[in-house]
């Protein structure tokens, strides 16, 4: 038995819509509370889920119920715990830094599963200010400041020295780094500014006039930095580029796609104004375009183009397996309806759209094929709903 595992007993449950909640005689478990998240473990061999404060008892998440008076083992899962104590220590210490170095004022804070977040009143900071206060958090984990928790009566807490004011009464319980922090704190800490290993900020967020500072601590630090590096290998092994040369090199390719689409919408115009030339020969009601091996963007552009010299224009592309049926609005006929209750009676192909653009998707070459003729027939026949 250690601070990890308590040999005790159930003295109450209760359910409610997420499971059933138990009481301990003794627990070692941490609820939710402080801006940290519940501890994690198992009663006998049951996965706790949750930990909650009630009217100040300790309330146990499980998904099955133990009688009342079974004598059970509570075990916390350290690695979570550890994992906790780091991200909250972590916070301590920024927090300190920030306002006695650099006058800065963490307004709230929260220690999340995933990553850890801080909002500090400063209109603005950046990735050189970040960088120097990672260092400076590195150079205070190096100097392994050791961490006291102890519990005082509440007129001997030094008023003056605390990070904020408490209106806890009694037994205060007080969390001091050593010459860096003085705060009354109910939350899980480690033992010296070393064990927390490295403070990483993530993200950089404006939020109501502040920043919200994201950081990782610890072993989510190496890992958030691992993720970091295999996305970085995916990317240089696509591109054969290096740590040094990759963000010209993206920028490059990101200039080079833009041209290119570029070139790609002026041919792409100088398609579809010959394609309308030859349509606007035809003596034709309803017009017909055939995209085989056009993008999609190209088919609908043509068939806008179409649709704008006063045709009903009816455009298939092979490759997405998509028709579409446009007007100028000068017709009476509806071509979302019309679209819809033709597939409908046809029974292939979904579809539909407004009174002068629809479109529809089907599932083979075949079933556009098939569709597309008897759309075309209809609209030259007037077969259209009532
Ligand atoms: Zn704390």
């Amino acid at each position: 038995m250690n601070q990890y595992t308590v040999n005790t007993i159930v003295t109450s449950v209760s359910e409610d819509g997420k499971g059933h909640w138990h009481t301990l005689e003794n627990s070692p478990f941490y609820a939710e509370g402080g801006g940290q998240p519940a501890d994690r473990g198992w009663i006998d061999s049951h996965d706790v889920l949750d930990v909650q404060l009630k009217e100040g008892e300790v309330w146990h998440l499980l998904s099955a119920a133990l009688p009342t008076g079974t004598p059970v083992v509570a075990r916390i899962n350290e690695q979570v715990r550890r994992d906790h104590s780091i991200q909250h220590t972590a916070q301590h210490l920024l927090t300190a830094i920030l306002e006695d170095r650099h006058g800065i004022r963490t307004l709230s804070f929260g220690i999340g599963e995933e990553d850890s977040s801080i909002e500090i009143e400063t209109a603005g900071m950046d990735w050189a200010q970040v960088e120097a206060l990672e260092q400076e958090m590195q150079q205070l984990i190096f100097e392994n400041y050791p961490i006291h928790v102890y519990e005082i009566a509440e007129e001997k807490v030094d008023r003056t020295r605390l990070r904020k004011a408490t209106d806890r009464t009694g037994m205060i319980r007080i969390v001091e780094i050593e010459g860096l922090d003085y705060n009354a704190c109910g939350g899980t800490h480690v033992e010296t500014t070393g064990q927390l290993g490295t403070i990483h900020v993530t993200t950089l967020k404006k939020v109501r006039g502040n920043i919200r500072l994201t950081y990782v601590a610890g072993n989510r630090a190496l890992k958030a930095t691992q993720r970091a590096r295999e996305a970085l290998r995916t990317i240089h092994h696509t591109f054969s580029t290096t740590n040094e040369s990759v963000a010209a090199r993206v920028i490059e390719e990101h200039t080079i796609r833009l041209e290119r689409e570029k070139e790609i919408k002026t041919l792409e115009e100088r398609i579809a104004k010959a394609k309308v030339k030859a349509v606007l020969q035809e003596d034709n009601y309803v017009a017909l375009h055939v995209g085989r091996t056009e993008a999609e963007t190209l088919t609908t552009a043509i068939v806008e183009r179409i649709a704008a010299t006063g045709r009903i224009a009816v455009g298939a592309n092979y490759g997405t397996q998509k028709l579409f049926v446009m007007h100028d609005g000068t017709h009476d006929i509806a071509v979302g309806t019309f679209l819809r209750v033709a597939l409908q009676e046809m029974k292939i192909g979904r579809g539909g759209g407004n009174h002068k653009q629809a479109q529809a998707r089907f599932t083979s070459v075949m079933e556009l094929e098939q569709g597309m003729e008897e759309i075309v027939r209809r609209l030259q026949e007037g077969v259209l709903p009532c």
